[in-house]
């Protein structure tokens, strides 16, 4: 896809995308009629984006008619951060959640960016706040300030790097500092811990104690059941479910990262432990592959709708648009471009 492209989009094209899909509930069980219906907000939207020089960036979790039908870009946090660096519309309409239209706005402080999300938080960047991390520096004065990518833009601003589930350990790796407090995903900081060691570095690695309250339900019960009904399933897990979880995965890695590993897997079954949104990815772009057990809602994530993003586009109100402090930018641009270097991007 590109930026801006339009084109019309008919009730069949649509269902042909969505149709495979079965994960999710009713909710996302398309039939021809629902598509007819669809297609009527989705071309008004893609004919609008066009006019307006809009370009509309997706996160996987969002719901599948926005990543089949509207978006020009679909991903994971770090996918879509680099298409906000290089995209040459005007706008930005980030179908996702605060902190990652506010990590593109801080890309493209000339840009007008947009969150369509009624309900635009996160369980992991809610978790702390910038006084926090302040105090927590007087406490571990030697230590680098790793954040993850779901932090709030002055979360971002009093770190020294940021990183995303891509790029987590190969980040720390490169950091010339053996003291890292990584925050604020405590799962994630265990599972860094755990991987540095397993890749032979010697960091001493402390982390915060928030929860993305979507990965955290994850048990290995559950896939102990999975892999007794589905023995030739792939396990696959995101660095934000529980080191036990993990443990127990054939593979663990981002969004991006897992789409990967399933493309190039020969195995046909697999266990997406992570937001259903991924696992709807995969029935729409690979049929022959089948998703067993089940996935977890993330409910700000899903509060994007096509409806929002038409508004969005028609009548922003000012509470729609991302705007920050430069101060605040200046600073948290830093802690990203820490994150490029060290990530050799
Ligand atoms: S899935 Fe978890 S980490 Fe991702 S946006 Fe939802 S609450 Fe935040």
């Amino acid at each position: 896809m590109r930026d801006t492209e339009t084109f019309y989009l008919s009730p069949e094209d649509l269902y042909q995308r969505l149709k495979h899909i079965r994960i999710g509930g009713t909710v996302c069980h398309y039939s021809l009629k629902k598509c007819e219906e669809l297609v009527v907000l989705i071309n008004e939207i893609n004919l609008l984006k066009q006019q307006k020089n809009a370009v509309i960036l997706a996160h996987s979790y969002v719901s599948p008619e926005i990543n089949y039908g509207v978006s020009d870009f679909t991903g994971d946090s770090l996918f879509l951060s680099c298409k906000a660096m290089r995209t040459q519309a005007r706008i930005i309409v980030f179908a996702a959640v605060r902190f990652m239209g506010e990590t593109a706005k801080i890309l493209n402080p000339s840009k007008t960016v947009l969150i369509p999300a009624k309900s635009a938080g996160c369980s992991l960047a809610d978790s702390i706040t910038e006084t926090q991390v302040r105090t927590l520096r007087k406490e571990f004065p030697d230590h680098t300030f790793v954040c993850y990518v779901n932090t709030s833009l002055a979360v971002k601003a009093e770190c020294d790097v940021c990183v995303t589930s891509a790029n987590v350990y190969e980040v720390v790796a490169n950091i010339p500092n053996d003291k890292i407090y990584f925050l604020p995903d405590r799962y994630m900081g265990e599972n860094l811990r755990e991987e540095m060691h397993k890749r032979g570095f010697d960091k001493d690695i402390q982390f915060f104690n928030g929860r993305c309250h979507v990965h955290e339900n994850f048990s290995p019960e559950m896939v102990f059941k999975v892999r007794t009904e589905y023995p030739h399933a792939k396990v696959l897990s995101h660095p934000e479910c529980t080191p036990r979880v993990c443990r127990s995965s054939d593979f663990v890695g981002s969004t991006s990262q897992m789409l990967a590993y399933m493309q190039e897997s020969k195995s046909e079954e697999f266990l997406m432990l992570t937001e259903c949104g991924l696992a709807a990815r995969l029935e729409a772009e690979y049929p022959g592959k089948r998703v067993v057990g089940s996935c977890a809602l993330c409910e700000y994530m899903k509060s994007n709708t096509l409806e929002d993003i038409l508004r969005v586009l028609k009548e922003p109100r000012i509470t729609d648009e991302v705007v920050i402090n430069e101060d605040l930018r200046l600073r948290a641009l830093r802690c990203i471009e820490k994150m490029f270097e060290y990530s050799g991007n």
